[in-house]
């Protein structure tokens, strides 16, 4: 008999399954086996459904479309069918009763055919219906198991978030909120992806939130780890569409996993790591069609280091403005201004490499066209006098990831040397104050040429 209606417990875990896991009814059943195998398994966050197979359509991404076709015409039933469709399929695929589909189908039509004055706020309505209809469904389907299960809605829980549609920021005093589900008997099913305004609005975080959702409760209820669980068995050493069988990455620290998930690591959302790191709790990525696996576990501090360097994460649609003046390391503010001017076309920028003269600023260039640029380039060229400005696109990003960089010397000469010999040229270099990252600038047609040179240098030697 399984060991499934719990009370109170002391130690407790919270799970968090993505879209992949809960994308058919096969993969709740596995959900449903690894919750039930550990009684302190007890907080359960699900994403909408995912995809089944490569080419598959993600339900968020239906329903955007959905959405955005009722704010154009008024109507989106291509969708809206679509959608509904998936949780069918999924209820059958559970024995559940056709009433639970019923009632997902008359709730989304009510927000599809409810107040659309505000497109953003009705986009992050019908967005968040996603996770909020597959938590329901899945609490139905373990509640049918003979399991005690509760669906808890973001706002009963108080999750409160700020007012920024599609990009919601956890606000201080949902931890406190948080506290009480300890006490709540059973298992909690809880939607990932969104929260509730100080108003009661809905407000979904950034894509791919349900990471955060998980993180925020795991801190909130003060949890001994977050379990998030995905498909793949592990957080690999480097981009497995680049090299072959690469090394699986056992335990990492928060840091790395920031800097590993800036440049192109997508398994875990970034925003995610803060809740969890600020209460000091680890991380452990598990795959969800191999639970036995140990996966990944983020943690404060490494027990082992093994090289210098954990993993190589890399990144394209990089453009570069450099800016050349003589005599720039006595100019007081030139810095300043600099960037002063892309802050004033709202350009966020990413690295600022700098020599004697001359300065890099690096930005992704999809906040860059080309009548933006002409505009930077002008201000920069009138207000700073400088003698030579000039961007370059197309750059990738690679970044040598590792906390064992500090103690290690010679690991820069290293990877430029194997850059070298591959025949990569490096365009520009910057290493982070904190020593945990290097960054290289290379053309983004060498992009995989350098990642599988950087590979072979620090995980096959
Ligand atoms: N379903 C949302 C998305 O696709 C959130 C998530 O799955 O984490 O972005």
């Amino acid at each position: 008999m399984l060991n499934l209606l719990v009370g109170v417990v002391v130690n407790m875990k919270v799970v968090k399954f993505g879209g992949t896991s809960v994308a058919s009814g096969r993969q709740i059943e596995k959900v449903f086996h690894i919750v039930a195998q550990d009684p302190e398994r007890k907080i359960v966050v699900v994403s909408a459904p995912g995809k089944r197979y490569k080419e598959d359509v993600k339900v968020t991404d239906l329903l955007i479309k959905c959405g955005e076709d009722y704010l154009k015409n008024g109507d989106g039933k291509e969708s809206f069918f679509a959608v509904v469709e998936r949780y069918k399929e999924i209820a059958n695929d559970l024995s559940l009763s056709a009433d639970i589909v019923d009632k997902i189908s008359s709730d989304l039509l009510e927000i599809l055919h409810g107040d659309r004055s505000n497109p953003d706020r009705f986009m992050d309505a019908v967005k968040s219906s996603g996770e909020d209809n597959n938590a329901k469904l899945i609490t139905a389907y373990f509640q049918s198991k003979g399991v005690e299960a509760h669906y808890v809605n973001p706002k009963e829980a108080g999750l409160i978030v700020s007012d920024e549609p599609g990009n919601a920021q956890v606000l201080p005093e949902t931890y406190d909120n948080l506290k009480k589900l300890r006490e709540r008997s059973g298992i909690l099913i809880v939607p990932g992806f969104f929260g509730y305004s100080k108003n009661g609005e809905i407000v979904t975080f950034s894509r791919g939130g349900s990471d955060i959702t998980g993180s925020i409760l795991a801190n909130g209820v003060g949890a001994e780890v977050y379990e998030n669980f995905t498909d793949v068995d592990a957080v690999y050493a480097v981009n497995p569409n680049y090299v072959e069988n690469p090394k699986e990455i056992r335990e990492l620290t928060y840091k790395e996993m920031r800097e590993l998930s800036y440049a192109g690591f997508a398994v875990f959302h970034d925003e995610a790591l803060i809740p969890a790191f600020r209460a000091g709790i680890p991380v452990n990525i598990k795959n969800t069609n191999n639970p036995q696996a140990p996966g990944t576990k983020i943690v404060h501090e490494r027990s082992h280091t093994n090289g210098p360097v954990v993993g190589i994460a890399s990144d394209t649609g990089f453009c570069s403005i450099y800016v050349n003046k003589y005599l720039m390391n006595r100019e007081i503010g030139f810095g300043r201004r600099l960037l002063q001017i892309l802050e004033d076309f709202g350009l966020s920028y990413e690295h600022t490499p700098s020599g004697i003269d001359d300065i890099s600023v690096i930005l992704r260039q999809d906040q860059f066209d080309s009548e933006t640029e002409r505009k930077v380039v002008e201000r920069i060229k009138k207000e700073l006098d400088v003698d030579n400005v000039q961007v370059a696109y197309d750059l990738a990003v690679i970044m040598i990831v590792g906390e064992g960089m500090r103690q290690n010397v010679g690991t820069m000469a290293r990877a430029a040397t194997a850059l070298a010999k591959n025949g990569v040229n490096i365009e520009m270099i910057n290493q982070g104050s904190s020593e945990v990252s290097m960054m290289f600038g290379v053309k983004g047609k060498d992009e995989k040429k350098a990642v599988q040179a950087l590979y072979d240098e620090f995980f096959r030697k």
